[in-house]
């Protein structure tokens, strides 16, 4: 059983703040996924579970015990980095066997313990072998097996899959989650990868410049992003954001023309301005417009294969749409559109807070 609680952690280079007031306790099992952008702190936080980094204020604790001032190696985790950082002229076997042996584990025990993680990862046949003579996907094995054998209580990523290309990331990211269901063992994964995020979190942290922008399950970072940095951080192509004023007649309409919409279902308070937030995959597009859609013109599209992107222009407004691959519209048609309220976010434009939803419309 480990959790692992960070209480309001923080970490200062000089004066430069680079992780304020982490606050989260991980649960026992759970994988937990650090994303954000490049910088945004989710490495150094890493890091200061792993102990590689000083804690500048707050209180780390794993399991019961506090950890801010105990040795790397006497914390129980184990760290797999995204360059494997496996030693060159060790076979993989004493790759694995290396922190066991400095452990003074006999020897039959080491063979037993690498032989079995070894059978686990598909590694059986290049024990022999040294990292040179293996492919990228086959050393983050390696690597993943190094952190493996030391059965740690709890183990850390640090982007792992980045040096991979695309269909070996596919790959490795399900034996990862594969390996998390058998072991059961608390993770922290850094990625500044959505969709690692997404398909391997039970929760997801989200940070910007330091701080936890939302901490929740994939699923409610998706459908319920707190504010508009997660909002345009999750999902592919990014959400639309369309500013919005109220008009004389209490519609909002946007600023740069062409959409008009009656009520919104957000408390907007005594708002006259607001930005709204629609995912391209939520825009409905009909190539014969239906009463009540708007008309838009398809400016660019892109067909990706099972999926097209459309940029639409709205009166003034632009706004991304993805649509199915056959037999979408193309450039110069003209369109109707519509946005389902339920699909829609609202936003204050000052805070970039999302604005609470109405149960009814208002
Ligand atoms: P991420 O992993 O999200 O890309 P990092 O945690 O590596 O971000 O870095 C967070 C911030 O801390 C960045 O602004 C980075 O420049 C700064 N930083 C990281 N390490 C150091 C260091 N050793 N000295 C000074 N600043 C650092």
């Amino acid at each position: 059983m480990t959790v692992v609680q960070l209480e309001r952690i923080g970490k200062s280079y000089g004066s430069h703040t680079a992780v304020r007031e982490f606050d989260l306790t991980i649960q026992d099992g759970e994988f937990l996924v650090l994303l954000g952008p490049s910088g945004c702190g989710k490495s150094t936080t890493l890091r200061m579970i792993a102990g590689l980094e000083s804690i500048t204020t707050g209180t780390l604790r794993i399991g019961d015990a506090v950890m801010n001032e105990v040795e790397p190696k006497d914390r129980g985790v184990a760290m797999v980095f995204q360059n494997y950082a496996l030693y060159p002229h060790k076979t993989v076997f004493d790759n694995m066997a290396m922190a066991l042996k400095l452990q003074k584990v006999p020897a039959a025990e080491i063979q037993e313990r690498v032989g079995r993680t070894a059978d686990m990862l598909g590694l059986t046949e290049y024990l022999g072998r040294k990292p040179a003579a293996l492919s990228g996907g086959q050393r983050q094995r390696v690597a993943i097996g190094r952190a493996i054998v030391r059965t740690p209580k709890v183990f850390l990523f640090d982007e792992p899959l980045s040096n991979l290309d695309a269909k070996l990331r596919v790959k490795m990211r399900m034996e990862l989650q594969e390996l998390h269901d058998r072991l059961g063992v608390t993770s922290v994964y850094v990625t500044h990868d959505q969709i690692e995020a997404m398909t391997l979190a039970d929760r997801i942290v989200i940070m910007n410049n330091g701080v936890v922008a939302q901490v929740g399950s994939p699923r409610e970072v998706y459908d319920h992003p707190a504010d508009e940095f997660v909002a345009g951080f999750i999902g592919s192509p990014a959400m639309n954001f369309i500013d919005f004023r109220r008009d004389d007649t209490g519609a909002w309409a946007s600023v740069d023309g062409g959409l008009r919409l009656a009520a919104l279902p957000f408390a907007t308070g005594g708002r006259s301005e607001l930005r709204l937030g629609i995912r391209p995959e939520h825009v409905v597009v009909s190539a014969a417009p239906a009463e009540g859609d708007f008309t838009a013109l398809v400016r660019l599209d892109e067909l990706l294969g099972a999926d097209a992107l459309l940029a639409l222009e709205i009166g003034g407004t632009r706004l991304m749409a993805r649509v199915g691959g056959t037999n979408h519209p193309r450039a110069g048609d003209r369109v109707g559109i519509s946005i389902p309220a339920a699909l829609l976010h609202a936003f204050d434009p000052a805070t970039g807070r999302a604005l609470e939803r109405l149960t009814t419309g208002g």
